[in-house]
């Protein structure tokens, strides 16, 4: 078994070394593929087998179905921060909806957080129609007040959905409706967004990868 810092060629990996829970509990193996060992001519090289290489890869086939791809990992795919994360499908962009406003304008904002909650729907279709069993879950997103001087930021950031015509998506609860979301301690408000939700992303990154192969990407 390679150790957990660098893999060794395709040595066996044990899922326990790595130490992320979501590749231990992935359920595929985790033997890096053969290395690349000569020229090889692609129409696309890809450099890292984590999220940002495998959806390029797969959004590019959906452009272009002829296009020839290779992905180069140094490890395994999914080895880097795509393997090791929060578990999170969450629309939310990581700054509040009244500052995104104040710093490109509503229409912008607009744009943005529409594309992030289409998203969210577009990785359960994905998943679905690849057979990738990620686990997913759109229960949505609640972001909690733990202190009285939270709250305002809540109602700003509600108002400001509101403002950009998204009232819809989001709800404010109250503590007592806050707490029986979730029996957090000290909760004094909640913002519950409708879109978003938990995935597994051990499971989501290797069954792209997979998934990419049946379409003829090769990896290495
Ligand atoms: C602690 C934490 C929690 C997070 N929680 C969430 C969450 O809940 N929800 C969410 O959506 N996002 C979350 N993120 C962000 C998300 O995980 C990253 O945005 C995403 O995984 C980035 O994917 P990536 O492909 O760009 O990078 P990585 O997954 O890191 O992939 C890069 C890959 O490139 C490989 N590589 C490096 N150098 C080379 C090289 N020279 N040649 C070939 N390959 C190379 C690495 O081995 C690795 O596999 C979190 C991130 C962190 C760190």
């Amino acid at each position: 078994m390679a150790p957990i810092g660098e893999t060794a060629g395709t040595d066996p990996v044990s899922p326990d070394a790595i130490g992320s829970y979501w590749l231990a509990s992935c359920g595929d193996d985790l033997t890096p593929r053969p290395a690349l060992t000569s020229d090889e001519t692609v129409d696309v090289a890809i450099l890292g087998g984590g999220f940002s290489g495998l959806w390029t890869a797969w959004f590019l086939l959906q452009a272009e179905p002829t296009l020839s791809i290779a992905i180069v990992e140094r490890q395994f795919c999914g080895f880097g921060a795509s393997g090791r994360n929060g578990g999170w499908c969450s629309p939310r962009f990581p700054i509040n909806p009244a500052a995104l406003t104040r710093r490109f304008g509503a229409e912008t904002a607009r744009a943005i957080l529409f594309a992030q909650q289409a998203m969210v729907d577009e990785v359960g279709r994905i998943c679905e129609q690849e057979g990738i069993d990620a686990h997913f879950n759109p229960v949505g997103v609640l972001t909690l007040a733990r202190s009285a001087g939270q709250v305002p930021s809540l109602q700003q950031s509600y108002d400001a959905y509101a403002r950009l015509g998204m009232a819809d998506v989001c709800e404010l609860l109250d503590a007592g409706q806050a707490h029986e979301a979730v029996h957090a301690t000290d909760v004094h408000g909640a913002l519950r967004l409708r879109v978003g939700g938990t995935i597994h992303p051990g499971r989501l990154v290797r069954g792209l990868a997979r998934a990419l192969e049946r379409r003829g990407v090769r990896i290495y």
